[in-house]
């Protein structure tokens, strides 16, 4: 759960990148950080905060240069650190300095460090990102290798989710893992310029000629003379597989206004609503999202159906993660922070509540008790995705297996737990009906079948 932006040959190279991190700021509010490059050295500045607070314009106006890298944080792997926080950056004895940005996470991370640690690699953070970079450096420094050989080193022995740039002081090296697992676009611009990013919104915002997706284990050269793409169908440095794209983006976790994975994320929330509404054979008196990530998928439902679409939970935006929580009891005013009912609103009514997904159930059952408490006849809770049974290792930080309500309840438990009077999930079959290549996703959270071992 983490941004990548980086800005190549642009003269506002910082401010760009800032704006990139600022679309961004949806996958990762606990830390931020740019390195740009003056010609000399990476200046780096990171912290933890939110863009808008880490990059004012005083801090603007001292990263001087025409390349700049940025990461949003949102942990993983590593504690909640400023040390572990991104971008990593590397001065070597030979001249040449690094920045590295990445978004995924390592599977065999601590078999490589150990490898790396025993030829004498020093590392200053868990952080799969300083892994990346360091692995990397190791080959081209000491094993004389050049950087894309290193990359397509990475590709064969280090696993996981990662979508990652590196930056040296004249060239741009963008490059994604064989299966493509995090979202990862290109754009290229009028004046010559060439910026990459997790999601397209990131990009929409620097108003590119051209929007493209990255290819799985894809390497995107930039320099001087231009883009160079090297796809790995030409040169199969790592044996071709299916695409496994994280499902969870469209489902819940890149913005709407994003393409993923060639794809609409608004369009395949709304298939998903959809697919729930035919699932039901009533007609509720309004279908009702707990905001913002299920907004999409009650539209959809709401079509379907031909039902009023109701916003009758209203998000506060600025309660942010670091609000202090009081004293928990059953009226628990710490969900009442985040979320509030419309007046009147759902006195009477039998309404259908869809949300994205339930991971604890902790939060659903306490909206739906506020719901309740304001007077709703009926609340009949729609879920748009499957039961979530297993973690997710490659990138999204899901709690251990034990804290997934759905592996310790049956459905009529969760349904009692969370006080609604229906509950229903998405089944996978018809979650794989809202995506056109329903072969090239990930859905171990749901199914266990993890596309990479660990
Ligand atoms: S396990 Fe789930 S959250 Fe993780 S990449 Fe696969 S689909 Fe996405």
């Amino acid at each position: 759960m983490c941004g990548i932006i980086g800005v190549f040959n642009h003269k506002k190279a910082a401010e760009l990148a800032m704006l990139g991190l600022f679309a961004e700021q949806h996958r990762g509010q606990e830390s931020c950080g740019m390195a740009v490059n003056n010609g000399r050295i990476f200046n780096l500045h990171k912290k933890m905060g939110l863009v808008k607070s880490v990059f004012t314009p005083e801090v603007l106006s001292k990263l001087d240069g025409e390349i700049a890298i940025g990461h949003v944080r949102y942990p993983t792997r590593g504690s909640s650190t400023a040390t572990n926080s991104q971008p990593h950056i590397v001065e070597t004895l030979s001249g040449p300095n690094y920045a590295l940005a990445s978004n995924g996470d390592i599977v065999n991370y601590h078999e490589i460090r150990r490898q790396l640690e025993e030829k004498g690699v020093y590392f200053k953070s868990t952080n799969d990102g300083e892994l990346i970079l360091k692995y990397i450096i190791y080959h081209v420094e000491y094993e004389k290798k050049s950087i894309p050989e290193s990359i397509r080193l990475l590709m064969k022995n280090v696993r996981g989710a990662f979508s990652t740039v590196l930056a040296t002081r004249n060239e741009m090296y963008c490059f994604r893992d064989p299966l493509a697992i995090r979202p990862m676009v290109f754009g290229e611009f009028e004046d010559g310029s060439f910026v990459v990013a997790s999601e397209s919104c990131a990009l929409d915002i620097l108003h590119p000629k051209k929007i493209y997706e990255m290819e799985p284990a894809e390497i995107v050269i930039v320099n001087d003379s231009g883009v160079k793409r090297i796809h790995n169908d030409q040169s199969k440095f790592v044996s071709q597989t299916t695409p496994k794209h994280c499902i969870f983006e469209h489902v819940y976790f890149s913005r709407p206004d994003s393409i993923d994975f060639d794809e609409a994320v608004y369009q395949v929330r709304e298939n998903i609503g959809r697919e729930l509404a035919k699932l039901d054979n009533f007609t509720p008196d309004a279908v009702v999202p707990v905001p913002d990530s299920a907004n999409f998928i009650a539209t959809g439902y709401a079509k379907e159906k031909n039902i009023p679409y109701e916003m009758g939970l209203i998000r506060n935006h600025y309660v942010g993660r670091t609000f202090i929580k009081p004293e928990q009891t059953i009226r628990d005013e710490s969900v009442k922070q985040k979320f509030n009912v419309l007046p009147g609103f759902f006195k009477g009514k039998s309404i259908v509540l869809v949300d994205d997904s339930i991971v604890r159930g902790t939060t659903l059952r306490k909206i739906i008790f506020m719901i309740k408490e304001a007077g709703a006849k009926e609340v009949h809770m729609r879920i748009g995705s499957p039961a979530v049974k297993f973690s997710c290792y490659y990138g999204i930080d899901t709690p251990n297996r034990d804290k997934l309500i759905a592996n310790k309840k049956k459905i009529a438990e969760i349904r009692d737990f969370i006080g609604a009077d229906s509950l229903r999930y998405l089944p996978i079959e018809n979650l794989k009906k809202t995506v056109s290549k329903p072969d090239d996703f990930c859905d171990a959270c749901f199914t266990g079948n993890y596309p990479l071992e660990f």
